[in-house]
């Protein structure tokens, strides 16, 4: 089973200031490094860390941040099958001040514009079986329309409905397993308690729902009422960007290596923990090996 993540990815940018500038003021940071981003690249990266065979969906711009992206992702997995567009690569300049507060600034053209279904090669590389992942960052038609096509075709669809459009409900009815941290569950169910919102996303349309639950771990709800919770390893946390995305690559790796939705959740809880107690979104991913001794 390969697991296509379908979805953005940028440069960032962050810069490390002892204060945020005010309005016309110019600052020097103490320092200033370019990393790769996007929850679709996190989540690609984290899926292609399980061993799983990945194949990452995206657009980048005709300039040297496009080949910069290309050249990191080639770093874990095949990046061929990304879409050149005539635009600027997308990119984010993250501000971090010394009490850790931090401004962000995002460009993203590339994935406004990214149709995975415009040249038909998406829909014709989905086989029977195989597992397709999107999350927030396409346009919402955009990811409903893959969804459904990958639905059409035999796929298992993953949800991680990240960030969640203004505006616009994720439609669920193509959703084999929609994931989400417990804010977003409370956006869109109305309700704070965590097995009532997974149901209700059930109710929606989704097969089965997990709810992230920070250090709680998550929760996994499926369409017969069953409702099992999987609490997370206890960490000193160190940076919790990229925690949701860790989980979501791992949960969907471990899924195409047959491991069953329960056994996927634990780990991917156990990979997400691991990610918190490092700095960096997805510097702090777990490795190969890692993940390799997760998934043992
Ligand atoms: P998001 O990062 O999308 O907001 P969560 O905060 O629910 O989502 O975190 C996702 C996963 O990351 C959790 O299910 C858990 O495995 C891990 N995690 C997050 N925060 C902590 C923490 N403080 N301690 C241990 N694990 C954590």
């Amino acid at each position: 089973m390969r697991v296509h993540v379908v979805g953005n990815v940028c440069v960032d940018t962050t810069f490390q200031l002892g204060r945020f500038p005010r309005p016309g003021e110019t600052l020097n940071a103490s320092s200033h490094i370019d990393g790769l981003g996007g929850k679709g690249a996190n989540q690609a990266v984290a899926a292609a860390r399980t061993g799983a065979d990945v194949r990452f969906h995206a657009a980048i711009g005709d300039d040297a941040a496009g080949l910069w992206i290309r050249e990191q992702l080639s770093r874990d997995l095949d990046a061929s099958h990304l879409t050149m567009l005539a635009l600027p690569s997308d990119r984010s300049t993250i501000i971090v001040d010394v009490r850790g507060e931090n401004l962000i600034v995002t460009g993203a053209s590339c994935a406004a514009a990214f149709d995975p279904l415009a040249d038909g090669g998406f829909a014709t590389s989905i086989e029977r079986g195989d597992i397709v992942v999107m999350q927030g960052n396409l346009l919402p038609d955009v990811t409903t329309a893959c969804l459904q096509a990958a639905r059409s075709a035999g796929a298992m669809t993953i949800l991680n409905p990240s960030p969640l459009a203004v505006g616009s409900t994720p439609c669920m009815d193509a959703v084999s397993l929609a994931v989400v941290n417990a804010g977003e569950a409370e956006q869109l169910t109305g309700t704070g308690d965590a097995a009532a919102a997974a149901r209700e996303l059930i109710r929606q349309g989704a097969d089965s729902a997990i709810v992230t639950l920070g250090a709680a771990g998550c929760l996994v709800a499926d369409r017969e009422g069953r409702i099992d919770r999987f609490a997370a390893p206890k960490v000193d946390v160190v940076d919790t960007s990229g925690a949701g995305d860790v989980f979501c690559g791992c949960l969907a790796g471990c899924l195409a290596a047959g491991i069953s939705l329960a056994a996927a959740a634990r780990i991917a809880v156990r990979a997400a923990a691991i990610s918190v107690g490092r700095p960096g979104t997805l510097g702090s991913c777990p490795d190969r090996q890692e993940m390799k001794i997760l998934m043992e």
